[in-house]
């Protein structure tokens, strides 16, 4: 079955859940990272963009926030880009881990694997495999002009951000030694830890974000740029890894709930793909216990429910 839906539902449906969510109270900012810790946690915004380039912004879509594990997409597409799809099964893994995203407990099951690039483990082997090998300014580049070339703009490094990480970041560099020890990691493992803080400390707004998504959502034409950031046969391995893992110990139920792919960071911002449909990111501070954004959740759910979207129903869609 196909169904038709116009650009007015769709803007309407994200002016609704906006305004269904915007009052709603609960979670607390990241408090183990001292810079999120003390970011207005009253910011809300919804930023919706379709392949054809249109996008629906409402509340706080300029605001530049801290990117955080929403950057372990980018860098995943890089490292496939890169190295090849199977390199990245291979050498990282593609499987949830049905913990919370920075467990050790995580990396010792798994036979000595990542398990998946969207996992603290996997997100630092990940970069690890960005090339240049061995040069640090090079893979930092690398990094970078991928991320441009999905949102279609720069990303901008939030200093504080990365110094408050870079000082307080004691279990990550544990993850990135034991990944070394067990030969996980394929560059200096201080290199690759300090090339995954730096990216989780970019300062992007949701408005890039929802581009950035659409992208993913367009098999890797960027729609507003019209350039090809990565290679088609990607994308369906990308929406795959965020069904699998986006929302970690939780990805079931909340796949479950709303049939959105979707992936989240503790700077407050959630990332999701309607593959040909739209990529949207909601951002809101407030995160559950499990570091998703309560209110972002509460909008993403909202809008799949209104436009009555399911990426595993038998129902497509086109917009009109
Ligand atoms: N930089 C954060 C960390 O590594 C990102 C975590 C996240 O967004 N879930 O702990």
């Amino acid at each position: 079955m196909i169904t038709r839906l116009t650009y007015e539902q769709i803007s309407a449906a994200v002016q609704d859940a906006y305004d269904g969510c915007k009052s709603i109270k609960g979670g607390q900012n990241a408090h183990y990272i001292p810079y999120l810790a003390n970011v207005n946690p009253g910011l809300f915004g919804i930023s919706l963009c379709l392949p054809d380039g249109r996008t629906i912004s409402v509340g706080d879509t300029v605001y530049r926030f801290g990117i955080e594990s929403v950057s372990k997409v980018p860098t995943a597409i890089l490292a496939m880009q890169q190295a090849g799809a199977q390199a990245v099964l291979e050498d990282i893994g593609a499987d949830a881990t049905g913990l919370p995203f920075d467990s050790i407990f995580a990396i010792l099951l798994e036979n000595d694997r990542p398990s998946t690039p969207l996992v603290n483990a996997g997100a630092i082997a990940a970069c690890s495999m960005v090339q240049p090998k061995g040069n640090a300014e090079g893979k930092w580049a690398a990094i970078l002009n991928n991320m441009t070339a999905l949102m279609g703009s720069e990303p901008v490094l939030i200093d504080e951000l990365y110094r408050s990480e870079a000082a307080t970041n004691f279990s990550n560099r544990s993850i990135a030694w034991l990944l070394r020890e067990y030969n996980r990691l394929y560059d200096d493992p201080e290199m690759s830890l300090d090339l995954y803080t730096r990216q989780c400390s970019l300062g992007v707004t949701a408005e890039q974000l929802a581009i950035a998504a659409a992208t993913i959502a367009d098999d890797g034409v960027n729609p507003i740029t019209k350039k090809r950031a990565f290679s088609a046969e990607l994308a369906p391995k990308v929406v795959a890894l965020m069904s699998a893992v986006g929302f970690y110990e939780h990805s079931g139920d909340w796949l479950y709930a709303t049939g959105l792919p979707a992936k989240t960071g503790v700077g407050g911002a959630i990332i999701g793909v309607m593959p040909g449909l739209f990529g949207v990111c909601a951002f809101a501070p407030p995160l559950d216990e499990s570091g998703n954004s309560v209110k972002a959740q509460a909008a993403l759910k909202h809008l799949m429910k209104t436009l009555q979207l399911n990426v595993f129903s038998n129902t497509h869609f086109d917009i009109a």
